[in-house]
């Protein structure tokens, strides 16, 4: 079986940004105000007075893909859940500044308390892989499994790295989110509530595991000791899912069609050039990788245990690393005693966390100076109601930690 994905993403419309014809899609394409320009030289002086004039006001959130210039100015930096966990311990700090990407700032906003407010500094800071799930398809999937009858046994798991609505839906059909530390302990708690894992062909139940295939896959597979053949994959794009019924009663794991962009382009071939070139080289990736490339790997983890484990390895160890080139990189700085190698030629940063520059966090900080909040994030409160429901899940789950 092949994992599809990074030669065959999903087909995603043809768009010409700022044309006004999808304002969805085109959200914070251009920013109202006064941008400064990235050629200011005093932008990082601008960044650090308007900071030091909002004191403890304001509270500033650095994702670990984020770029230097940011990550500079941030409070804490961490993973989304970390993130979204942080803000929620700050209940003295009005604003909360995002320096990550949509859902994150989403997730914050679910998280913390109605009198603060989530900022994210560009709109255009999106996910691609959220944006793989619209709540209109994922509906649609339901309606599509509970016509062939499989809904009844069928139970959705999140992943953190999707919309609200998203979440909310998993939230109103007794699903629960998870983070890439805790996706085998999500898998095992739904798969108890339809009848056990049943590894050996006892079991059953069923898993819709939103949006990341992979991350969905590699637990299920390597974690749960389910198979390949007990997994499916669910195309929005096609039909019914692209699956016959038959297909849909046989599977125990029912994958969305859906991939981080970054993550899914790391090669078989990159794992084994990165072997042949640095002799000793230990191979690290994340989950979010192609199950054959995770299988290539020596360790497979979430940022915070790729951090960890190099963090904890011996002086003169080689590592290739598969995740963010922002992270990579910083770890490289950070630990000058190991040899760190970013693991694909040909990938690159993350384009939408990289939209959040100086520039536009300048302008979100020195807007709150001025009196104006910008690009705020709200979720509608029910939606957030039913999303906190499945968070609520997550976070009662046995050692579920704050990494993802
Ligand atoms: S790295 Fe991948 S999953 Fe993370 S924000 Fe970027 S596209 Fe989304």
């Amino acid at each position: 079986m092949t994992t599809d994905t990074a030669s065959a993403p999903a087909p995603l419309p043809l768009l010409v940004l700022g044309q006004g014809t999808d304002l969805h899609t085109e959200r914070g394409v251009e920013c109202p105000g006064d941008l400064p320009a990235a050629s200011d030289p005093d932008l990082v002086e601008r960044a650090r007075a308007a900071k030091a004039a909002l004191g403890d006001r304001v509270f500033v959130l650095g994702h670990h893909y984020q770029r230097d210039e940011v990550i500079e100015y941030a409070d804490v930096t961490g993973d989304s859940f970390k993130l979204a966990r942080d803000a929620a311990a700050r209940p003295d700090a009005p604003y909360i500044v995002f320096c990550g990407v949509h859902f994150m700032a989403e997730s914050a906003d679910i998280l913390t308390s109605d009198q603060q407010t989530v900022i994210l500094p560009d709109l255009a800071a999106g996910c691609s892989m959220a944006d793989m799930a619209a709540i209109a398809q994922v509906e649609d999937c339901w309606e599509q499994l509970t016509a062939a009858g499989v809904a009844e046994q069928t139970i959705p798991v999140t992943y953190m790295n999707s919309a609200a609505a998203i979440k909310a839906f998993t939230g109103r059909h007794g699903g629960t989110i998870c983070t890439s530390s805790n996706a085998r302990t999500a898998l095992d708690w739904a798969f108890e509530q339809v009848g056990g894992v049943g590894s050996d062909g006892t079991g059953t139940g069923k898993v819709l595991f939103l949006p990341d295939q992979h991350l969905g896959r590699n637990t299920a597979v390597r974690e749960l000791g389910l198979s390949l053949d007990d997994c499916v994959v669910w195309d929005p794009h096609r039909p019914n899912g692209g699956l016959t019924r038959e297909q849909l009663e046989n599977a125990r794991m029912i994958l969305w069609r859906g991939h981080c962009s970054v993550h899914g382009r790391f090669s078989v071939d990159a794992v084994d050039a990165a072997r042949r070139e640095i002799p000793g080289v230990k191979v690290i990736v994340h989950p979010e990788c192609q199950y054959e490339v995770v299988e290539r790997a020596d360790e497979v983890g979430s940022t915070e245990k790729i951090i960890q484990t190099i963090a904890a390895a011996p002086a003169g160890t080689s590592w290739v690393v598969g995740t963010e080139l922002n992270l990579v990189r910083r770890l490289a700085q950070q630990f000058p005693e190991q040899r760190i190698a970013f693991l694909e030629k040909n990938v690159c940063y993350c384009s939408t966390m990289n939209r959040i520059d100086l520039p536009h966090l300048v302008w979100a900080l020195e807007s709150l100076v001025e009196g104006r909040v910008v690009n705020p994030i709200h979720v509608d409160p029910t939606v957030a109601a039913e999303a906190r429901a499945a968070l609520d899940r997550m976070l009662a789950l046995p050692g579920t930690t704050h990494k993802d």
